[in-house]
């Protein structure tokens, strides 16, 4: 007797064997027969003829760790057959947190609508609060490498100790790795021995590295560089995060097939590596990462402060050109507000659209949303939106790994923040 007998489903078991037309049972929450059942007693009994059943696919970059504490059943993920994602990427964590982060932690987490308490301080902590409480689908972790920092940043030791330390704890608590995002956030001030030194803790543990690589358009060689620097430092296991070129940044024609030529060769000579992608034209990204560092490096609150000087907007617009360099060339039809919580009813407009609604340029809306929100990063986001982002081919027979999109969630299932979908839902979510 099988509490669910499927008949007739195409299947496709993930193994790389080719489909084949098999029934399926299953008793007590797993599969016990793949074959004939149709003189099987069941008490559910599902027809799936014509339909192809599937074992639930893996999404290997996502950020629903940002957003799964205020939505456990992540709908959108599971609706499109995600049943398993890999967070913690790009180096922004929720933990390890030390007490003077915790009011900005807490304020990012209300933006993907979390309003409880932020109890946790340790990575262990945070794992236990997020799968104490249950989550739909399963979740495979990295720790950031910004969080790690910022923690550290208050510890009493040097702060690359303490970030080892840290990243010890979070290992111990069973995270996969660290991630890195060297682009934004207190990730752009590390320097290449920093992340030499947290590899060489990962490395001899069978830990993993995955990062969002400091540039992407003009120096993406020598990022690529940075990159296998750490990898060959602490002999790590590694990721390169949607390895994406955008359109008209500055890269130089070529850039994107010379970067995967050298993940190729790597690989060849046995470094155990790879990329993935955004598989579509959008993504977010963190708003202050088109921000200087001159600008950031005081921390976000003091930048926000100076924004109200317009001889400081002056000098930013001039030096705001990193990141999503194609802002700098004035294509601001390419960018949408995603999320703002001080600005609410903005979200979800381009910047043109914003500048004919408010009477001021797009850089000063951007600014004023910086300035009003205390300038952390994650409480503002945008998004690059559809003319051609990237000049990278779509697919990739060799290094990528590939992300699945399958099709955006019915925006009626889409779990919602006030009035707006959790985008950090969909598959291959990743700020790029
Ligand atoms: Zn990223």
């Amino acid at each position: 007797m099988f509490d669910l007998l499927i008949r007739g489903a195409r299947v496709v078991d993930g193994s790389g064997r080719p489909e084949c037309t098999v029934d399926i049972g299953v008793r007590a929450g797993r599969v016990s027969l793949m074959g004939d059942g149709h003189r099987a007693a069941a008490a559910e009994r599902i027809d799936a003829t014509g339909l192809i059943l599937t074992p639930g696919l893996i999404d290997p970059h996502s950020h629903s760790d940002w957003s799964v504490l205020a939505n456990r059943d992540a709908l959108s993920s599971i609706h499109q057959g995600v049943t398993t994602e890999v967070v913690g990427n790009c180096g922004v964590t929720f933990a390890p947190l030390a007490d003077p982060g915790v009011d900005a932690a807490r304020a990012a987490l209300a933006s993907f609508g979390y309003d409880g308490e932020v109890t946790w301080r340790t990575f262990g902590d945070l794992l236990e609060v997020v799968h104490g409480g249950g989550t739909a689908q399963n979740l495979a972790w990295f720790v950031g490498h910004t969080a790690l920092r910022n923690a550290a940043a208050h510890a009493e030791s040097d702060l690359v100790t303490a970030m080892r330390w840290h990243l010890e704890e979070a290992l111990e608590a069973g995270a996969l790795g660290f991630s890195s995002g060297l682009r934004y956030g207190a990730g752009r001030f590390a320097s290449s021995e920093e992340l030499e030194v947290l590899a060489r803790v990962a490395g001899p543990r069978g830990a993993m590295y995955a990062s969002h690589i400091r540039n992407r358009d003009a120096d993406l060689g020598r990022a690529v560089d940075e990159f296998f620097r750490v990898v060959r430092a602490g002999e790590v296991r590694a990721q390169l995060s949607h390895l994406n070129v955008r359109h008209d940044t500055g890269a130089a024609d070529g850039a994107w097939h010379a970067a995967v030529s050298r993940l190729e060769s790597e690989r060849s000579a046995g470094w155990d590596v790879l990329a993935d992608m955004t598989p579509y034209p959008h993504g977010i990204g963190l708003a202050t990462g088109l921000l200087p560092d001159w600008l950031i490096a005081s921390g976000d609150q003091a930048a926000a402060e100076a924004l109200r000087d317009p001889a400081v907007r002056a000098r930013v617009r001039e030096d705001a050109d990193r990141y999503w360099r194609f802002i700098h060339r004035g294509q601001w039809e390419r960018v949408r507000l995603a999320v703002s919580p001080a600005t609410p009813e903005w979200e979800g407009r381009t910047f043109p659209e914003l500048a004919q609604l408010t009477g001021r340029d797009e850089w000063d809306v951007l600014f004023d949303i910086c300035r009003r929100t205390g300038g952390t990063s994650e409480r503002c986001s945008s998004s690059a939106s559809s003319s051609p982002k990237t000049m990278s081919p779509r697919r990739s027979d060799t290094t990528c790994s590939f992300l699945v999109w399958t099709a955006s969630p019915p925006a009626a299932r889409a779990p919602l923040v006030g009035a707006r979908p959790i985008r950090c839902f969909s598959t291959g979510t990743s700020t790029s």
